[in-house]
């Protein structure tokens, strides 16, 4: 069986309306055929969920955020049972832009620990704010992994996906600049190191998948790599035409 290339789209909080939304969505689908190599998950706001779910069973559809408790007062919040209930698989958990606004480690770990318990795979994402010469950025990595699974059963872990966003590459950072398939390769072996030491080489792993600033041109650099499980789409996932283009590049991909 081939092992599926995962291409999640973070639509963040955009579009603007119900119906541009479902246009997108829509206009996505139709220009792809049927997959057979790639997952494709779309993460719309919280609003749109239930409604792109109905339009195509060719994309999965996936939040972008959740609570940790399952119900009760608190205001503004959505548990992961109720995205359960109306079928939503995944979740992204941990984006640089949650963590701006105060989201740590710690909160992230309960998230994914709600997202488990209910069935939901988490998408957790990772990434160091800049890269320093001294190499501190592989630490800030490591502690991001362990803190975030920490207290997951080894069994529980191949029901989370890793993706690796350096924040200094995202399509919205001031002065951004472009990762290298080649770092992001290294980076994959030594999230899968740290993986190994702390659950043993024999546990099922996490997917592990490639964000910022990914785009038709450079994709399939950035999967062609062994180990490397796929990749997450910001801004390019509101281009119909840019983002199907990344699926097609997936699908003719030979592995
Ligand atoms: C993101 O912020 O999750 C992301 C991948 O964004 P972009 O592709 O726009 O860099």
């Amino acid at each position: 069986m081939i092992k599926k290339k995962l291409i999640i789209a973070n639509w963040k909080m955009n579009p603007r309306s119900s119906k541009e939304a479902e246009k997108l969505f829509s206009n996505t689908v139709k220009n792809v055929s049927n997959l057979k190599k790639t997952e494709v998950i779309i993460c719309p706001p919280f609003v749109y969920l239930d409604k792109l779910k109905k339009i195509s069973r060719k994309f999965s559809i996936g939040a972008q955020n959740i609570f940790w408790v399952e119900k009760g007062a608190y205001t503004g919040e959505i548990s992961a049972e109720m995205l359960d209930s109306i079928g939503v698989k995944y979740v992204l958990l941990g984006h640089s832009e949650r963590r701006a606004l105060g989201e740590n480690n710690s909160d992230i770990n309960k998230k994914i620990k709600a997202a488990l318990s209910a069935g939901i795979i988490s998408i957790i994402c990772i990434g160091e704010k800049e890269r320093d010469e001294n190499h501190e950025y592989f630490n800030i990595i490591k502690t991001q992994i362990l803190e975030c699974l920490n207290g997951i059963s080894k069994n529980l872990i191949s029901k989370i996906v890793i993706a690796y966003e350096p924040v200094w590459s995202i399509s919205t950072t001031i002065n951004r600049k472009d990762e290298t398939p080649e770092d992001f390769f290294e980076m994959s072996i030594f999230i899968r190191k740290v993986l190994a030491d702390k659950f043993g080489i024999k546990t099922e792993m996490p997917r592990i998948i490639y964000g910022g600033s990914v785009n038709e041109k450079n994709v399939s650099d950035f999967i062609k790599n062994k180990g490397v499980d796929g990749v997450l789409v910001g801004n390019a996932s509101l281009y119909p035409e840019k983002f199907s283009e990344i699926i097609k590049i997936c699908e003719a991909l030979e592995k």
